[in-house]
């Protein structure tokens, strides 16, 4: 199944998309209840948090949700953790899962890779491309002394 960002409502996520959203489902019946396990994947471009840099990255969320067809919610389950849908219905939206687990699922601190040597803090060369030779000290000195605690 594909989606745009549009049908995600993703519009205002101030997320740039450079996929179409791409979601699997896998689900499991029993009677009216639905097991959903859904795996969201799309792609967006993100800037840096070391050296600026924008660049894509590749989002995969993962979610499960419980449909229950007519009746109420199990027993012992969350109501909020199962959507109800009325006994005659064909389909659900899960719109607004995709759309929080998508939003979820973008780091906090983006790394353009694992090994990103970010920008120098003294002349602000990207240390990725070029060494440029400023003495760069791994602590300031004056936060050392409160990176031990005293026992
Ligand atoms: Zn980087
Ligand atoms: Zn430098």
């Amino acid at each position: 199944m594909e989606g745009t960002p549009e049908e995600a409502d993703l519009r205002d996520s101030g997320l740039e998309f450079v996929s179409p959203i791409e979601l699997s489902l896998r689900v499991v019946r029993q009677r009216e209840t639905f097991w959903v396990d859904a795996v969201v994947k799309v792609s967006v471009v993100l800037e840096c948090a070391r050296c600026l840099k924008r660049y894509k990255e590749d989002l995969e969320a993962e979610f499960k949700i419980v449909v229950r067809r007519g009746g109420g919610p199990l027993p012992g389950w969350d109501e909020e953790d199962m959507k109800l849908v009325p006994p005659d219905a064909e389909d659900v939206d899960i719109t607004q899962e995709v759309h929080d687990f998508v939003l979820l699922s973008v780091p906090m601190k983006p790394l353009c890779s694992e090994g990103c040597k970010g920008l120098c803090p003294v002349c602000g060369a990207d240390l990725n491309e070029e060494e440029c030779g400023c003495r760069r000290e791994r602590i300031d000195p004056r936060w050392e002394a409160l990176t031990k605690i005293a026992l």
